[in-house]
């Protein structure tokens, strides 16, 4: 087996998962070959820079206290309605609806009520013929 090209081999070595006689193999071929040196060692410094899990040190109420939070943490609830909203469109649509009624609207509606209503003749009581009486 070539060592040099099997960096499985290599880092079972570091791990100590080889056999005895395994480790002894390629013990004596990282004497030989720097490179092979270097990778085990790049590799040794690599996991030196991990903490483990005997490295960190637990809270005693570490679950505990995790479970508090999560039970305290706000659950996804629903969305709030919004009233207003709806209103103001419907109170919106009325608005227009009355504006173009009244000819304040009236460029948008395309007639102009307002001239309309200005040059609309009053309503005047129909006037009595006098007719001239005989003899006056
Ligand atoms: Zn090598």
């Amino acid at each position: 087996m070539n060592i040099h090209e099997n960096t499985a081999l290599l880092d079972a070595f570091v791990d100590g998962e080889l056999t005895s006689e395994e480790m002894i193999s390629v013990q004596s071929h990282l004497d030989e070959c720097p490179e092979c040196r270097a990778y085990v060692d790049d590799v040794l410094v690599i996991r030196a820079s991990f903490p483990t899990e005997d490295d960190v040190e637990m809270p005693a109420d570490f679950a505990e206290t995790v479970m508090k939070a999560v039970a305290e943490a706000p659950q996804s609830r629903p969305k709030k309605r919004q009233p207003w909203g709806k209103l103001a469109a419907a109170a919106a649509c009325l608005a227009v609806i009355v504006l173009m009624q009244h000819g304040t609207l009236g460029g948008i509606s395309g007639s102009s009520n307002t001239s309309a209503a200005c040059d609309r003749p009053r309503w005047r009581p129909p006037q009595r013929k006098v007719l001239p009486r005989n003899g006056a």
